[in-house]
């Protein structure tokens, strides 16, 4: 039923999405408007698919093969012309996505299936936008996508059921787990996961403790790989906020409330890995937490 995937926004988790379905033999067709972040994805899938050679996950003909099966584009109807399913993958924006998904609707096939990778944005929502509501799902990767398994699979209000199980069907494919949710603000994964970082970036706000110690104690603590503000960072602070104002106005209770600390990081362009500093500083492959005293005034 698949074999030709479009791929729509070339960032972080674009280009783990063109990475793997390269991988297990898909033609992947992968779209940005931006030419750089398109060569920029195309380096960092390279980089990641040595990596996988020198783990022997794959080996170095594989990579090839795999790098020969992503073309990239920079105009969205043409990478969707011919495409079986498109997986949007763009900053976690409605109206972003709402454009997206018009021009989606308007060049894909009509038995194509459109995906959203959104991390808490309604599918109905999106759903609506289309004259396809019955076949457009969420398809929620996890980052890194080539490392994680997980992929939370998200039914609006009016996908259809064959759609769903040929969505489940196809994670399988991928080396992929999946795992349904319904269509709630942040679905399972980021309703739990993001007041989780955001009640971490309180207490740093509130002095309670410095960022290494916030992080070294759920960490250890809890047995998380690694701690909520350095994922904050490896997430983008901006994707954390926009997930926050989702649950916040989803919910409409005042839990939801993104923390002062994280609204200020974002509108000072401090995004975490993406922009090389957020909770901790990125140079040259190592980090170092920003001293408390740097990200706010209330402890100066
Ligand atoms: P990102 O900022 O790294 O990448 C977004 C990409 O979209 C950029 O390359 C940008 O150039 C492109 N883009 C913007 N406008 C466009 C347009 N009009 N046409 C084509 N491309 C356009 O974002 P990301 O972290 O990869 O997040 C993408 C989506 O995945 C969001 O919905 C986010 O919530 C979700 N998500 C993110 C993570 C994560 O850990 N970062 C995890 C799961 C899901």
């Amino acid at each position: 039923m698949f074999q030709r995937i479009a791929v729509i926004g070339a960032g972080t988790m674009g280009n783990g999405i063109a990475h793997v379905f390269a991988q297990y033999g898909f033609s992947v067709h992968l779209a940005d408007n931006n030419e750089s972040q398109l060569q920029k994805a195309l380096t960092t899938i390279a980089a990641n698919a040595d990596r996988q050679v020198a783990k022997e996950i794959i080996d170095a003909g594989q990579k090839q093969s795999l790098l020969g099966r992503i073309s990239t584009f920079t105009s969205l109807p043409e990478a969707v012309a011919d495409a079986d399913l498109c997986i949007e993958a763009v900053s976690e924006k409605f109206g972003l996505k709402e454009q997206i998904f018009q021009v989606l609707d308007a060049h894909a096939p009509a038995r194509c299936i459109l995906a959203s990778n959104t991390s808490s944005i309604s599918i109905t929502r999106i759903a609506a936008i289309t004259r396809r509501p019955g076949k457009v799902i969420g398809m929620h990767f996890m980052n890194p996508v080539p490392v994680m398994k997980l992929v939370e699979v998200i039914n609006g209000l009016s996908t259809e059921k064959q759609v769903t199980d040929a969505i489940i069907d196809l994670c399988s494919k991928i080396g992929k787990t999946p795992a349904p949710a319904e269509d709630y603000p942040g679905f399972i994964a980021n309703r739990i996961l993001m007041p989780m970082i955001n009640e971490a970036i309180y207490a740093l706000q509130e002095g309670v403790a410095d960022i290494a110690s916030i992080d070294t104690i759920m960490k250890l603590g809890m047995a998380h790989p690694m701690g909520p503000l350095q994922l904050a960072d490896f997430i983008g602070l901006d994707t954390c906020l926009q997930i926050m104002r989702v649950l916040q106005e989803g919910f409409g209770q005042p839990k939801y409330a993104p923390a002062p600390l994280l609204v200020n990081m974002v509108t000072a362009g401090k995004l975490g890995v993406k922009s090389g500093e957020g909770f901790y500083t990125y140079t040259g492959g190592s980090k170092t937490a920003v001293p408390n005293h740097s990200l706010t005034r209330l402890h100066r």
